[in-house]
Formats: structure tokens, C-alpha cells, sequence
């Protein structure tokens, strides 16, 4: 395929990544080879879909072996795709997983460690002068699109229709309520109270900053505006698009349609039987947007990439097995999260890629499939695995892909090169796991290795020191908690006891 052909040419001549600024120079070599060389037909780039859900599990979909969620529409495209088993998001939890997706950089260097604030202050965001990958790929010239949950700050200034999308279908919270019927008229009772703080979970959803009155479950609406969305791009016939359809479910608050509920009715656990019910609307969805890919003639040319931002919530009924703890752990239950990616004649069908693959691999990804011409400032922490991904090669990275979830008075960290996983959670000794014949992290091999351990240690320190202080916490207490604590005290962190 004349297309294919060209981006492996034109990949194999630099790969288009940054690892800090230790190699930046080396970089922007690279990137001036790929300006230089580029001489496609920018007309055959392809569209991207990006369709990433929130909170769902490891093993809660039919490809990755769930026995009691059924997935068929994902099931097909995984089957026909690629599935990548070891694909990580860059933290465990919603918004600095969300932030570094964005801009293809590790949360902790921009101070986006933790969840937006709470309580009332909406005036954070993550920093503008951070360029999202959407912006790129709109000034490259794609038509771009966000539908569902954008989580990355309310005011005008860090609003989807500032940072790179040219529709934005949804609502800027952490999450949302599922059925109008309830969030409406909850919503209009305390306004009309004179409320002057209401819940974002209740409020009217938005089509670029005007409030819309959403009448379907909110899954259905969000897959009805993916329609809707692929739909125009196809009649902008000069641009290709990017869609970045991010789905609330399976989050919480755990509500499911009956027409739904009845296909589960086998699950006896109500919170499993909620859980796989919303997932499978997700499934549906995805169902009516292949169908108008398809009508529309742009299926063979769009990228498909399914993902989720964190591992699953077992408390919220899901199940990230084998892989031990969930959402918010640096175990790999945390952040190892169920993807594949499916492209008609150029990614590989029928296969399974197991080598590691990061969220921060998307942003520069992303950019050499659009042939998009990244600023020489913009610092990138992943890197283009597009070439040792079709052919089903290691993307040698020159760093480990790092972990680290601050708690109260300690962090948890894990780090990963290879096939080695050190990790240290719950302020106990390091450990050193074999991750691909110890996907479990059962057991501890931190005796037999210690050089390894130590190395990936001092890998992770000397990672820390590119972090920057938190510009906001997720609750005022947490910030309290945090100065009382003289956190982030990387010394105990990365001290091998
Ligand atoms: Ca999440």
C-alpha cells in the first residue's frame, strides 16, 4: 500500500521523540530529518479515533478474555487490529493520566500531579503553554473533535475549543451523571434554590460552550455526537480528522439502561451487573460509529485506537485480572490498561504486540502519522513506536516508563524497562519483578538482581528531579497535608533500604 509504505520511509529515517533535555539536541536532529525528508501526499494521512473510556478494567472486555461482559463490536476491531497487552497510561488516576495523554509529557513536570481542585475553585488548568496533541493536529490541518469528558480545566482559557479542538461535544468535569430524566431536574431544583456551587456531575452538557439539552442516556448521546462528528468530517474532503471520543463510562455513578441490565441478568453481583451494562453501551456505540465509518467511506483510512485512562475500580465492580490491585495503584492493575489499535490493511490483524507502549507515545505517534511538524521547544516524554509496532519490535527506549502516585507523607513508584518492574508502594522495600512471566508481581526477585534494582532506582531519582512542585490538589486538606508532610521527600522515596 503506496501509504503505509511511505510512513515506515519516512519513520525509519528519525524517530521523532524526546527524553528529557538531557537528549533533546539529539532530537531535534532527528526532527529536522523528518521536515526535511517529508515529501508525501499530505491528502492520505490518516483520520484518528481515539476512543479511551474511563476507569474500565484490564479484563473487562471480551478481547482481553472477560468471560461475563460480552464486547462484540470491540471484540471485532481488536480481532481484526492489534491488541497490545502491555499498553501503560502514564499515571493511575483520571486527570494526570488525561494531562500527559494531552501533551505527551509526564503530569509531575508541569504540575499536574494530582486531580483538579474541587470545592468550588475552577480556575485551574493545565498550563497553556503546554501545546495539546489536538492543537497540533489541527494546525497540521486536521479537522479535530473531542466528545465526553474533558477533565483538564473549566475556565475559558482551557477549554477544548482553546487547546486544538474544533468541536467539543460534553462536559469539562471529572465525570457526569448517566440519565437526564435524574440530572436535570436535580440540576434546575438547586438553581433555583439559589445554589451558588452545583455539583459539575448535574450540570447541562455543552456543544462548544453552549449548553445543550441532552435527552439520551449520556453514553448514547456521547456515541449519537461521535456520529454526528464523523459524519461533517467526511464532507471536509481536504482534511482528515482526529476524534478524541472519551467516554465516561464505566466511572461511576454505576447506572446502566434495563435494556442493558436484562443482557446481565446472569451476573448476580449488582455492582458487576451495572458496571458490564455500561460497558456494553459503550460497545453499542461503538457499533453505530464503525457503521458510519463505513458509510461514509473513511473506515480504510482511520486508525482506530481503543483504550481506557487508569485501570479499573474494584470496588466499582470491575476486574483488572491478573494483574494485581486497580485504579490508583502503582501495581500493574493501576495503569496496564485494556487497548488495541485497528487500521484496515496497515496495522497487523489477528495479532497480540506485548512489548510495552506508553499514553506518552500517542502525542509524537500521532504527529509522524500526520506528518505534523513538532516546535523544537516542545519537550515529549514518549516516543514514535509506530515502526517497531508494525513490526512487531521492541521500541528501545532510552528511558524506563515511570510511576509514581503521591499518597499522604509517601509516594508510590514504579518503573519499567524491559521486561524488569521495580516497584515500591505503601512505603515498603523495593522489589524487583520479571513482568512478562510475572504479570501478577508475585514474586520478588530483588535479591537475586540488586544492580538491576539499584539502576532503575537511580533511573527514578534522577527522573524526579525534572518533576515541579503540584499548582493545585485535588482537595485543600490534601495541599495541607502535603506541606505538613515536607512532601515529595524523594530521599526516602528512592532510598534502597
Ligand atoms: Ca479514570
Amino acid at each position: 500500500m503506496r501509504f503505509s509504505r511511505k510512513i515506515i520511509f519516512i519513520l525509519s529515517l528519525g524517530v521523532v521523540g524526546f527524553f528529557g533535555c538531557k537528549t533533546s539536541e539529539k532530537s531535534k536532529k532527528n526532527l529536522a530529518l523528518v521536515s526535511s525528508e517529508k515529501d508525501w501526499d499530505t491528502g492520505s494521512r490518516p483520520n484518528i479515533l481515539f476512543i479511551l473510556c474511563d476507569d474500565l478494567g484490564y479484563a473487562d472486555v471480551g478481547f482481553n478474555g472477560s468471560k461475563d461482559i460480552t464486547t462484540p463490536n470491540l471484540d471485532m476491531l481488536a480481532n481484526n487490529g492489534t491488541i497490545c497487552t502491555s499498553a501503560y497510561m502514564a499515571h493511575p488516576f483520571c486527570g494526570p493520566s488525561r494531562a500527559s495523554l494531552m501533551t505527551g509529557r509526564y503530569a509531575h513536570k508541569f504540575g499536574s500531579q494530582f486531580n483538579l481542585p474541587t470545592e468550588g475553585d475552577e480556575s485551574k488548568g493545565i498550563d497553556v503553554s503546554e501545546t495539546f496533541i489536538s492543537k497540533l493536529l489541527q494546525q497540521s490541518g486536521y479537522y479535530t473533535g473531542i466528545v465526553g469528558k474533558w477533565h483538564l480545566g473549566h475556565q475559558k482559557q482551557f477549554h477544548p475549543n482553546q487547546r486544538g479542538y474544533d468541536d467539543f461535544y460534553g462536559f469539562l468535569g471529572g465525570g457526569h451523571n448517566y440519565f437526564p430524566e435524574q440530572f436535570k431536574p436535580t440540576y434546575l431544583r438547586e438553581k433555583a434554590n439559589g445554589k451558588n456551587f452545583i455539583w459539575e456531575y448535574l450540570r447541562p452538557l455543552e456543544h462548544n460552550g453552549k449548553e445543550v439539552d441532552e435527552i439520551e442516556y449520556v453514553t448514547d448521546g456521547l456515541s449519537r455526537e461521535a456520529v454526528r462528528f464523523i459524519s461533517e468530517a467526511s464532507n471536509k474532503k481536504d482534511k482528515p480528522f482526529f476524534l478524541y471520543l472519551s467516554y465516561n463510562a464505566p466511572h461511576t455513578p454505576l447506572e446502566a439502561k434495563e435494556e442493558d441490565l436484562k443482557l446481565f441478568s446472569h451476573i448476580h453481583d449488582i455492582k458487576r451487573r451495572t458496571y458490564a451494562a455500561m460497558v456494553y453501551a459503550v460497545d453499542r456505540g461503538v457499533k453505530r460509529i464503525v457503521e458510519k465509518l463505513k458509510e461514509t467511506n473513511q473506515f480504510d483510512n482511520t486508525l482506530i485506537i481503543f483504550s481506557s485512562d487508569n485501570g479499573g475500580k474494584l470496588a466499582a465492580g470491575a476486574s483488572n485480572y491478573p494483574l494485581k490491585e486497580g485504579k490508583g495503584s502503582a501495581y500493574e492493575g493501576g495503569f496496564r490498561v485494556p487497548t488495541f489499535m485497528h487500521w484496515p490493511n496497515v496495522v497487523p490483524s489477528g495479532r497480540a504486540y506485548d512489548y510495552p507502549i506508553s499514553s506518552l507515545d500517542y502525542y509524537p505517534t500521532f504527529a509522524g502519522l500526520a506528518n505534523a511538524k513538532i516546535p523544537v521547544e516542545k519537550q515529549l516524554d514518549g516516543k514514535d513506536i509506530w515502526k517497531p509496532f508494525l513490526k512487531n519490535e521492541n521500541p528501545i527506549r532510552e528511558e524506563p516508563l515511570f510511576i509514581m502516585r503521591h499518597r499522604k507523607g509517601f509516594s508510590d513508584v514504579a518503573i519499567r524497562q524491559d521486561k524488569w518492574k521495580a516497584l515500591k508502594v505503601y512505603q515498603q522495600k523495593w522489589k524487583l519483578y520479571d513482568i512478562e512471566k510475572d504479570i501478577e508481581e508475585n514474586r520478588d526477585l530483588s535479591s537475586q538482581n540488586p544492580d538491576i534494582l539499584a539502576d532503575l532506582i537511580k533511573r527514578g531519582s534522577q527522573w524526579s528531579e525534572t518533576h515541579v512542585e503540584p499548582r493545585w490538589f485535588h482537595i485543600e486538606k490534601e495541599g495541607e497535608q502535603w506541606r505538613a508532610d515536607e512532601m515529595p521527600n524523594f530521599e526516602a522515596t528512592f532510598r534502597l533500604d
